[in-house]
């Protein structure tokens, strides 16, 4: 490959953005810069082989104010919150933590567009409207949000699956839910307003 070497490596996407100092103010008290690329994240994360960069390249990018690249990534949504990177890390950074508040900021800049996005997104809403999980509204929830072709052929895929269920009883069709329903519904409506913590 031939280098030009009038063009950085490394292009900055919105150097000065402070995308950076806001990552870390979400976090808590947190240096980010104490980050020495040492890559033991990476290597500790069981999800690596499904990220494009992985958790070492993506706090890089954190600290070079790299939002443009970062917030739009698949890999922020492939961290399974398993705290293996967090735990081993010799700086203590708390890189699971930096993944949460990562996948916070897409969502809130419009810029969580994968499928693994939408999942959390119908997964979030299912709990917040009954306290407990309803399998069959987040299974259709999902296929009706992605609503592609390949999305009405996987929901036949496991249409029998489901109907099996159903008949052992494993599948409940009206959904349970915690006793004061009402309460949790304007709970879950003041910290969608940032009132509550
Ligand atoms: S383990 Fe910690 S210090 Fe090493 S690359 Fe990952 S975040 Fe940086
Ligand atoms: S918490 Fe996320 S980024 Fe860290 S090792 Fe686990 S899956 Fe990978």
């Amino acid at each position: 490959m031939e280098v030009d070497v009038n063009q950085p490596i490394v292009v900055l996407d919105t150097p000065g953005s402070g995308f950076k100092e806001e990552v870390a103010s979400q976090v808590g008290t947190l240096d980010l810069s104490h980050c020495f690329q040492c890559g033991v994240c990476s290597g500790s994360c069981p999800t690596m082989s499904h990220m494009e960069y992985g958790p070492r390249r993506i706090l890089h990018m954190v600290n070079l104010g790299m939002a443009d690249t970062v917030l739009p990534s698949h890999d922020i949504w492939m961290c399974v919150s398993c705290y293996s990177c967090s735990a081993r890390c010799p700086q203590g950074i708390q890189i699971t933590d930096i993944m949460a508040t990562l996948r916070n900021m897409a969502v809130a800049r419009g810029l969580a567009r994968d499928k693994e996005a939408t999942f959390s997104r119908v997964f979030v809403d299912v709990l917040a409207r009954y306290g407990r999980l309803c399998e069959w509204q987040v299974l259709l929830r999902y296929y009706a949000a992605e609503a592609g072709l390949s999305s009405v052929t996987s929901l036949m895929k496991q249409a029998g699956l489901g109907l099996t269920m159903f008949r052992k009883g494993k599948l409940k069709i009206r959904p349970d839910h915690v006793e004061d329903v009402q309460k949790l519904r304007e709970f879950m409506t003041r910290i969608g307003r940032g009132e509550a913590s």
